[in-house]
């Protein structure tokens, strides 16, 4: 399925494939990487799963924005941004959404000290 309206089909964030919808989302190299950094950050640390569920759901929400995002300013002219730079403007988004809104408890404050909620 073709989407989106530039006339390129390459997608703009590995120059390789075409762009399809769940190649942008699910299968790009690019979009991959951030998604595995997003969730490298996810592990480890949280031990009260619906702390991280609920991170895992607004960084969902948050990478499939700053990935459109992204696409988009590259089909416009911006700089490209890094996957690490795609990755941090996630994490800011999610700490700027759920700071001071979710109940941190003492087993699951460091992984809420790395998203910066606390
Ligand atoms: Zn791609």
């Amino acid at each position: 399925m073709r989407w989106g309206g530039h006339l390129d089909p390459a997608c703009v964030l590995c120059d390789g494939m075409d762009e399809t919808r769940d190649h942008l989302f699910a299968e790009c190299l690019f979009s991959r990487g951030v998604w595995g950094m997003v969730m490298q950050a996810c592990q480890e640390r949280g031990r009260r799963k619906s702390l991280r569920a609920t991170v895992v759901r607004v960084a969902w929400c948050s990478y499939l924005y700053y990935i459109w995002q992204e696409r988009n300013g590259r089909i416009h002219g911006a700089l490209p941004r890094h996957k690490e730079g795609v990755t941090l403007l996630i994490r800011r988004a999610v700490a700027s959404r759920l700071k001071g809104c979710v109940k941190v408890v003492s087993s699951s404050l460091a992984f809420a000290a790395d998203w910066d909620l606390v």
